[in-house]
């Protein structure tokens, strides 16, 4: 077996495109149907360069979907009630169907408690403890983008029917890993987590038929990790430095994961999606809200 040829590349930039297309005319649609646009409301408190570009992007890729878009940026010294109170506008504000606040807050602010003060129903993030309770026991929720991301692009390849499969999580983060988890597990798979305290991660990942790695570790997945014919979706975002440039690395090491069956790049894997999941999340929200039939 050639193990350095096979596998295929998951590409996640082609599909958040056609996913968007699509956004973009139900969007239309729900416009035409109902005689409002679907609203985003994303938050960013202080100056974080990183959260700055993520911010711009999801207003970028809202208006482009035909979505109204509410930027709010408020200084570094905003307190937790002006905050809190902001939130509280966006709830009751009924041309917004989408909350996010981007994360992480400035240090002398409470992130569990902003997202807790928004309201379920706009939570477009999934962090809210009522999606995540929902999410955990199997009823519709609104779920965190990266693994909904994941769910697609794991869906695209294998067809809708997981069951059965074992698919193995490393990480357990509430962001990605343990919503990942819970996803899988609806989807029917046998479903095993690994972190930082886990005695044999190779071992286990080597018996995944799905193999999602969100560690925040560059290499930490090498080729004998993963088993032939697995389908690998790698999450992670690294910086690293190689030959003094800066590069973006996943945690799985790609040049070894050919014997896989298929495989998500970083860059342009699961990171292209986690945005277009956001609007797709927005779109579901304003369905919900409006009663009108939720796309499979
Ligand atoms: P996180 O909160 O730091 O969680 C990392 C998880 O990995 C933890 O559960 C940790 O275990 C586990 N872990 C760390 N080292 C490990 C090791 N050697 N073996 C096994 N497990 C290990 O990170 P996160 O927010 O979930 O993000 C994970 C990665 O995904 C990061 O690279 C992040 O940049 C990326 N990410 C990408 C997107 C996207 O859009 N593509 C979105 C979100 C995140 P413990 O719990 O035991 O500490």
């Amino acid at each position: 077996m050639d193990r350095f040829t096979r596998a295929t590349e998951i590409d996640g930039k082609q599909f958040a495109t056609g996913l968007l297309e699509r956004i973009k005319a139900e969007v239309e649609a729900v416009k035409a149907e109902t005689g409002v646009v679907p609203g985003l409301a994303v938050v960013l408190v202080g100056e974080d360069p990183a959260s700055a570009v993520y911010v711009a992007s999801k207003h970028r890729q809202t208006v482009a979907a035909g979505m109204k878009s509410f930027e709010h940026r408020l200084p570094a010294e905003t307190t937790q009630a002006e905050l809190l109170a902001l939130v509280n506008r966006l709830n009751l504000n009924p041309e917004v169907h989408g909350i996010l606040v981007q994360l992480p807050l400035p240090a002398h602010l409470d992130p569990n408690a902003v997202i807790q003060a928004i309201n379920p129903d706009k939570d477009v993030d999934g962090f809210h403890v009522s999606n995540v309770g929902h999410l955990a026991t199997g009823n519709p929720a609104l779920v965190p983008c990266t693994p909904l991301g994941c769910m697609m692009l794991l869906k695209d390849t294998l067809g809708e029917n997981l069951a059965g499969m074992h698919a193995v999580v490393v990480g357990k983060s509430n962001i990605v890993g343990k919503p990942m988890a819970q996803m899988l597990m609806n989807a029917h798979c046998t479903v095993t987590v690994v972190h930082s305290q886990t005695r044999n991660t190779a071992e286990l990942c080597r018996a995944a038929d799905i193999l999602v790695v969100a560690a925040g570790r560059a290499g930490l997945v090498r080729g004998d990790w993963i088993k032939t014919g697995a389908v690998v979706i790698d999450v992670g975002i690294n910086r690293i430095k190689v030959d003094g440039k800066s590069r973006i690395v996943g945690d799985v090491v790609y040049g070894e994961a050919g014997h896989a069956r298929a495989i998500t790049p970083v860059p342009g894997g699961v990171g292209p999606m986690t945005i277009a999941c956001l609007l797709a999340n927005t779109l579901t929200a304003f369905r919900r809200h409006h009663t009108l039939a939720i796309a499979a």
